[in-house]
């Protein structure tokens, strides 16, 4: 297997094909050999498990994700890696390259396609300029097991904040919605090619397999989970008042002693039941 990242392979393998980094695609490649072992070992794929990969570059985690799983799906949207990773790669026959942008995909299709009697999960290095939309639309697939993924670390402490703290958001919520993250471990800019300016972290959400809360409307949950969070140190009556016109101040102020909430109390603190609760009151009013 060629070792993808030394960086006395990588570098000669990409001057071959004329290969340039680019900035637009988020291409940091790995060149740390240990990161993408790790990654894969700690994802929890085994030959049971059909993985999605985003991004896989000049394919090292791929390679390691190969070693373990029953199937690999890759999706990368540059390709003058083909050639690059036909050799890097191509021997694999449990690997299979989509080329095109993940976000066109229709995620939960894919997987039905090609992961039939595999338990899928979905693993990346992502490129960081759309983690958000790329780690929301795995989610809200609502057919992953687990997804690992490398983001920025202060994105991944994001992801797995608690109530109350600087980091946690509406990110936050919408993330520990559909799962439970642990972050795993810190990867420092040095591992990468080029270097990022960030250190980066390595985090796991194992999504939920039924939701632990009663919701009674999806679309105003989150609708309560953004403007809860939009005026942010500021009382939550005023955020929802914000972003419900429909209640106004007063109808703000009664949803939330209708929780059992203190009329001060500010968005950032709750947890997820709370904004449950919040936002199912406010579906109660709107059909009484
Ligand atoms: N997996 C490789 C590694 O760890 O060295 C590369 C990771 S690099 C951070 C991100 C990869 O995602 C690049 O190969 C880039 O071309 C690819 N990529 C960027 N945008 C994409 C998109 N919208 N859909 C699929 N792949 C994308």
């Amino acid at each position: 297997m060629i070792n993808v990242c030394d960086i006395n392979v990588m570098r000669p393998l990409l001057a071959e094909h004329g290969f340039h980094f680019s900035k637009a695609k988020g291409q940091n490649f790995l060149i740390a050999g240990w990161v993408p072992e790790q990654i894969a070992e700690d994802s929890g794929v085994d030959s049971s498990v059909g993985v999605l990969e985003i991004g896989p570059g000049i394919g090292p985690l791929t390679q390691q994700l190969c070693l373990r799983a029953g199937k690999v799906c890759a999706v990368e949207v540059d390709t003058r890696l083909e050639p690059i990773l036909d050799m890097t790669v191509g021997a694999f026959s449990n690997l299979e390259i989509l080329w095109g942008d993940v976000l066109k995909q229709d995620i939960p299709k894919l997987v039905q396609e090609k992961f039939a009697g595999l338990r899928p999960m979905a693993c990346a290095n992502l490129p960081y300029y759309i983690t958000s939309p790329i780690l929301s639309a795995l989610l809200e697939a609502e057919c992953f097991e687990a997804v690992t993924v490398m983001v920025q670390k202060e994105v991944a402490q994001r992801i797995a904040a608690k109530p109350g703290t600087a980091d946690y958001s509406a990110f936050t919520v919408f993330c520990q919605f559909y799962a439970e993250p642990e972050l795993l471990f810190d990867v420092p800019a040095h591992c990468f090619m080029p270097q990022p300016k960030v250190t980066s972290a390595v985090i796991t959400l194992r999504t939920r397999k039924e939701l632990p809360w009663q919701i009674e409307d999806k679309d105003i949950f989150f609708r309560t989970v953004r403007a809860s969070f939009a005026m942010r140190r500021k009382k939550l009556q005023n955020g929802l008042a914000a972003g419900f016109p429909e209640l106004g101040k007063q109808g703000a102020g009664e949803v939330i002693a209708a929780c059992g909430l203190s009329e001060n109390v500010r968005g950032e603190t709750l947890d997820i039941p709370g904004f449950v609760a919040i936002a199912n009151e406010i579906v109660k009013r709107k059909k009484g």
